[in-house]
C-alpha cells in the first residue's frame, strides 16, 4: 500500500526523491542516534498528487494523525493540550535544496487555549513571543499576508515603548502584539486566527505544497535548472526552543570551511533565538567557537555529532541546530554547499585522508565550478581605493554600477552591483540580473551568501562599515558616499569593496594551467592558492586518464593555439580563417569583390596567398605535432564591406563601386545565403588559394623540421556533390606541392540536410565535425545572432526551454540528428573520425551528450578546454 507519511525513524539518506533532501537527512540522523526531535515527513508524492488533483490524497489526514500520536507519545505531550501543549514546526524540503525558497511555520498548535500551558513551561513572555511568531508565519505562508504588515505593527510597538530591539518588549507588550496580529489576520482573511490545532497543521501542510508553484520558486528552479514537476516534501517536527532564554540558542555549523575547504569547526551561533533569525541574517551572530565558552557540554556534543556526520556522508556537512535549556537538538543536515574552490580542495583532501578515491573525488566537482575558478580577479597594482570590507561570501571579481533596489537592478542595462542591507527571496530577480551582490548585514549563511554561491554570483556580505540607505539610493562608507549609478567593484574572494571600476587579472588556476614562466605570481593574488591549484591539477590529470573524448580547441592565432595547448588541448578542432581577412587585409577582400573577370580575381588571390601561408605557418608551428583543422572561409563576403549607411553619401569612384556591390550582394537572410561551400563554388579560385596556402605552409614546416598535421574542413555542406567538387579541386592543388604531408579533407555537419544524408557525405569526407551553432540555428529555424535579444528570455520564462539551445545541446532534436549522422557516417566509412566544434563543445551538459553519442573529440574555446577535459573524464566514470 502507498504510504504518504514516513516517520523520521523509517527513512534514510538515499530516499531524497520521496522524502526530499531535508527529510531524508533527518531520517539518517535519527538512524545514527543523533538527537533529532521526533517527527515525520509527508512525501513529495503527496505534494504531486495535491498539485495535480487540487485536493490532498484521502488517506493523508489519517496517516498524519497516526504519526502525530507517535510524536505525542515520545514527547509525552499532547497536541492541543491546554495544560502542556505539544507544538510543531512545519518545513518544506524538496529533492534539491532551494535556499531561501523554503516555507517554515513554527509553533503550530498554539491557540488562545494552549498559550497559557506554554507559559507554564517557558514563561509568559516566551509564550506570547511564540504565539505572535506563529500568527505572522502562518498568516504569510498560508494566507499570503505580506510580512511587512506584521513587521510594521512590531516596529510601531517598539517605537511606542521606546525600545530598540524585540527582547526589550515585555510579556504584556507581546500579548498586546498578539491581539494586533489577530486583527491584521482578520482584516486580510475575514476570519479569526484558527483556534483548532489540527486545522493549523493541515492548512500549513497544504500551503507548503502550494508554495512549490509560487513565482519565486519557479524563478529559482529555472535559474538552477531544477525540474518543475518534482514537488516538495513537508517535514513536521516537535518544536524545540532556541528562544527560551540565555541557556538556549540556535546556530549553523560546517564541518569544514565552505569557502576554502580547510578542516575545523565553522559556523555562527545566535543565543536566545529561533533558527530563522540566523539564516535571515537579521541579527549579528557569534562565531561558533564562542559556544565552547557559553556551553561547553553542548559544544562538545555538537563537535562529536559533526564528526559522525562527516564520516557518514564522507563530505562537508552543514548543520542547523538548536539548544534548548542546555540540551542540543539537531534540526537539519546536508552535504553542504561550497564555493567552487572549496569543492576541489575538499575533494582532494578527502582523497588524501583516505575517505574517498579519485573517481569519487571527480564525481564531486564539475565543469561549471572549474569554469568559475577560471574567472579573472582584480588587478590591484593601481592601488585602488578600498572603501569597505565584509565577508567573502561568493568568489569572483565584479565591477558595476551600484543599484539599491532589486527591481531597478533587474531592469538596468549594463553591469550592476545590487547593494542591500540584507537580501530576502523577493530580491531574487535583482540578484539574478546583477554581476555582484553587496550587503551590509549577515554572515556566510545569510540569504545573500547562500543564494549567490548557488548562482555563482560574486558576493560580499556583512560589510558592517556600510550604511546603506535604500530610500536615499546611496550608501556611506566612512567619508565616502556612493550614489546609485556610481561604479564600485566587489571582490568576493577577499571580501573587499573598492570605489570605481578595476582592471582584472587572470585566476591563479589559469596561471597554473598555463604554466607560463613569464606569469610570475602577483603579490596578494596567488597567496593561499597552492592547495587549490594542486587539487585542480590532480583532478584534471585523473579525468585525462579516464576520458574517451579527445579535447581540442577552437583557435585562429598562434597565441590562442599556444594557450590552448598549455590548457591541454590535443590540437585545433576549428581554425576559422575569416578572421584572417580582417584589418588591413579587408582592402584586399574589397578588391576581390569588385574585381572584374577571372584575371583580376586571380591577381588579388595571388596577393592573399603569401599572407594566408604565413598565417598557417604560425598556427601549425604553435600546434606542431598535433592536428590543426583549418576551415575554409565561411561567412558571406559582404560582411567584409562597410555597412550600407556608411556608403550612402558615396563620393569617390571606389565608394560608388562599393555601394553598388553592397546593393547587389544584399541578402534578406544572409545566414542562409552565399556562404561556406557555396561561396567556394561561386568564386572560382578562392578555396583553391586557401588550400594552396595550407599545403605550402605545411611543406615549409616540414622543411624546417616540424611535424605539421593540417586538415582541411569544408563548411556548410548540404549535399555530397558540393563536397565532391571542392575535394577534387583541393586534391589537384595539393598534388602539385612538394613536401606537403598527406592532408585529410573533411566537412562540417551544420546543415540539417548534411546530417540526414551523412551516409552519402561520408563517401567524400575523411572526418566530420558538427557545427552545432549553425545546426541549431537551421534545425530550430532561430537566428543565432538575434534570438538572445528577442524572444529567448520569454521562452525561458515560459518554460519552453530550460536553457538556451545555443548553450546546451538540445538532445531531443539536434541530438537525434547527430546520432543519425554518426550512425550513417560510420556505416558508410567505418572508423570515421567525428568531432564537434560549435559552442556546445565546451558546455558541461553537452560534453556528456557527445560522450554518449560516441564522438571522438570536442573542440571549444581555449578557456573551456580544462572544463571539457574534466567533464569528459566525469562522463566516462
Ligand atoms: C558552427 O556553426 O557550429 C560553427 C562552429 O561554425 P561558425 O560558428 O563559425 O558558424
Ligand atoms: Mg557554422
Amino acid at each position: 500500500m502507498r504510504t504518504y507519511v514516513y516517520d523520521f525513524a523509517d527513512g534514510d539518506k538515499d530516499m531524497k526523491d520521496l522524502l526530499g533532501g531535508k527529510g531524508a537527512n533527518l531520517a539518517e540522523m535519527t538512524r545514527l542516534g543523533l538527537p533529532v526531535p521526533p517527527g515525520f515527513t509527508v512525501t513529495t508524492e503527496a505534494c504531486r498528487s495535491y498539485l495535480a488533483q487540487g485536493v490532498a490524497p484521502a488517506e493523508l489526514e489519517e496517516e498524519m494523525a497516526v504519526h502525530l500520536r507517535r510524536i505525542e507519545k515520545t514527547m509525552n505531550r499532547a497536541f492541543g493540550d491546554p495544560g502542556d501543549p505539544l507544538l510543531l514546526s512545519v518545513r518544506s524540503g524538496g529533492r534539491f535544496s532551494m535556499p531561501g525558497m523554503m516555507e517554515t511555520v513554527l509553533d503550530i498548535g498554539l491557540t488562545d487555549a494552549t498559550v497559557a500551558g506554554l507559559a507554564a513551561f517557558g514563561g509568559e513572555r516566551f509564550a506570547w513571543d511564540c504565539y505572535r511568531r506563529l500568527i505572522s508565519m502562518y498568516g504569510s505562508t498560508v494566507e499570503g499576508i505580506a510580512d511587512s504588515a506584521f513587521e510594521n505593527a512590531l516596529a510601531a510597538l517598539r517605537r511606542e515603548r521606546g525600545v530598540a530591539c524585540d527582547p526589550e518588549l515585555s510579556a504584556a507588550d507581546l500579548r498586546e502584539l498578539v491581539g494586533t496580529y489577530k486583527e491584521i489576520f482578520r482584516a486580510h482573511t475575514g476570519t479569526g486566527f484558527p483556534q483548532d490545532p489540527a486545522e493549523q497543521l493541515a492548512g500549513t501542510v497544504l500551503a507548503v505544497f502550494r508554495s512549490w508553484n509560487t513565482e519565486r520558486a519557479r524563478l529559482y528552479r529555472r535559474a538552477e535548472h531544477i525540474p518543475d514537476d518534482l514537488g516538495t516534501a513537508v517535514n513536521v517536527m516537535a518544536m524545540v526552543y532556541g528562544n527560551r532564554g540565555p541557556g538556549s540558542g540556535t546556530g549553523v555549523a560546517f564541518t569544514r570551511d565552505p569557502a576554502t575547504g580547510a578542516r575545523g569547526v565553522y559556523g555562527d551561533y545566535l543565543p536566545d533565538a529561533q533558527g530563522e533569525d540566523v539564516v535571515a541574517g537579521i541579527r549579528d551572530t557569534l562565531p561558533l567557537q564562542e559556544l565552547a565558552r557559553l556551553d561547553r557540554r553542548c559544544f562538545d556534543e555538537l563537535v562529536r555529532a559533526m564528526d559522525v556526520l562527516e564520516r557518514r556522508y564522507r563530505d562537508l556537512c552543514d548543520i542547523e541546530f538548536t539548544i534548548e535549556g542546555g540540551r542540543l537538538w539537531m534540526l537539519q543536515t546536508r552535504v553542504g554547499k561550497r564555493t567552487a574552490a572549496a569543492a576541489f580542495v575538499i575533494a582532494a583532501q578527502l582523497v588524501d585522508e583516505g575517505v574517498i578515491d579519485l573517481d569519487e573525488a571527480l564525481r564531486r566537482v564539475d565543469g561549471a565550478q572549474l569554469g568559475r575558478l577560471m574567472f579573472p580577479r582584480f588587478d590591484l597594482s593601481g592601488s585602488p581605493e578600498r572603501i569597505a570590507s565584509g565577508v567573502p561570501a561568493s568568489p569572483g571579481a565584479a565591477s558595476g554600477r551600484a543599484v539599491f533596489d532589486s527591481r531597478r537592478a533587474a531592469e538596468a542595462t549594463g553591469p550592476v552591483i545590487l547593494v542591500r542591507r540584507e537580501t530576502n527571496p523577493d530580491d531574487l530577480p535583482g540578484m539574478l540580473a546583477a554581476r555582484g551582490i553587496l550587503t551590509s548585514r549577515g554572515g556566510k549563511t545569510s540569504h545573500a551568501a547562500v543564494v549567490a554561491r548557488g548562482m555563482g554570483r560574486t558576493c560580499v556580505c556583512g560589510a558592517g562599515d556600510l550604511e546603506v540607505d535604500p530610500e536615499g539610493r546611496l550608501f556611506r562608507a566612512g567619508s565616502v558616499t556612493v550614489r546609485e549609478g556610481d561604479m564600485i567593484s566587489v571582490d568576493g574572494t577577499t571580501g573587499t569593496v573598492y570605489l570605481g571600476e578595476l582592471p582584472v587579472a587572470p585566476s591563479p588556476v589559469v596561471r597554473h594551467l598555463e604554466g607560463d614562466p613569464e606569469n610570475a605570481p602577483v603579490d596578494g593574488l596567488d597567496a593561499g592558492s597552492g592547495p587549490l591549484v594542486s587539487a585542480v591539477g590532480r583532478l584534471l590529470a585523473h579525468a585525462d586518464t579516464l576520458r574517451r573524448l579527445g579535447v581540442q580547441a577552437n583557435a585562429d592565432t598562434p597565441e590562442d593555439a599556444a594557450r590552448a595547448r598549455r590548457f591541454g588541448a590535443a590540437g585545433i578542432g576549428l581554425c576559422r580563417t575569416e578572421h584572417m581577412f580582417l584589418g588591413p587585409r579587408r582592402a584586399l577582400v574589397e578588391r576581390l569583390i569588385l574585381a572584374q573577370g577571372e584575371q583580376e580575381v586571380g591577381a588579388v588571390l595571388e596577393e592573399l596567398l603569401p599572407l594566408q601561408r604565413a598565417d598557417f605557418i604560425g598556427v601549425l608551428a604553435a600546434m606542431d605535432g598535433l592536428p590543426v583543422t583549418i576551415r575554409l572561409i565561411d561567412p558571406p563576403l559582404h560582411e567584409f564591406l562597410p555597412p550600407l549607411e556608411e556608403l550612402l553619401g558615396a563620393e569617390t569612384a571606389r565608394e560608388r563601386a562599393l555601394l553598388a556591390a553592397v546593393r547587389r550582394m544584399h541578402e534578406s537572410n544572409p545566414m542562409l545565403g552565399l556562404r561556406g561551400v557555396r561561396l567556394g563554388l561561386a568564386i572560382p579560385g578562392l578555396f583553391a588559394m586557401q588550400v594552396r596556402a595550407i599545403g605550402e605552409a605545411a611543406a615549409i614546416r616540414v622543411r624546417d623540421g616540424g611535424t605539421p598535421r593540417p586538415e582541411i574542413m569544408i563548411p556548410l555542406v548540404g549535399d555530397v556533390r558540393e563536397l565532391a567538387l571542392v575535394r577534387a579541386e583541393s586534391e589537384r592543388v595539393l598534388a602539385g606541392i612538394d613536401d606537403a604531408p598527406p592532408i585529410p579533407i573533411g566537412t562540417m555537419i551544420e546543415v540539417p540536410r548534411a546530417a540526414l544524408t551523412a551516409g552519402d557525405i561520408a563517401g567524400q569526407a575523411e572526418f566530420f565535425s558538427f557545427g552545432t551553432n549553425d545546426l541549431t540555428q537551421m534545425t530550430w529555424g532561430f537566428s543565432r545572432d538575434d534570438v538572445e535579444a528577442s524572444f529567448l528570455p520569454q521562452y525561458l520564462r515560459l518554460g519552453v526551454f530550460e536553457t538556451s539551445p545555443f548553450e546546451t545541446i538540445d538532445r531531443r532534436g539536434i541530438g537525434r540528428l547527430i546520432e543519425l549522422a554518426v550512425k550513417e557516417g560510420r556505416g558508410a566509412r567505418p572508423g570515421l573520425r567525428i568531432g564537434v566544434c560549435g559552442e556546445h563543445g565546451g558546455d558541461p551538459d553537452s560534453v556528456w551528450f557527445f560522450h554518449d553519442a560516441d564522438l571522438d573529440y570536442v573542440s571549444c574555446s581555449p578557456y573551456r578546454v580544462p572544463v571539457a577535459r574534466l567533464e569528459a573524464g566525469r562522463a566516462a566514470l
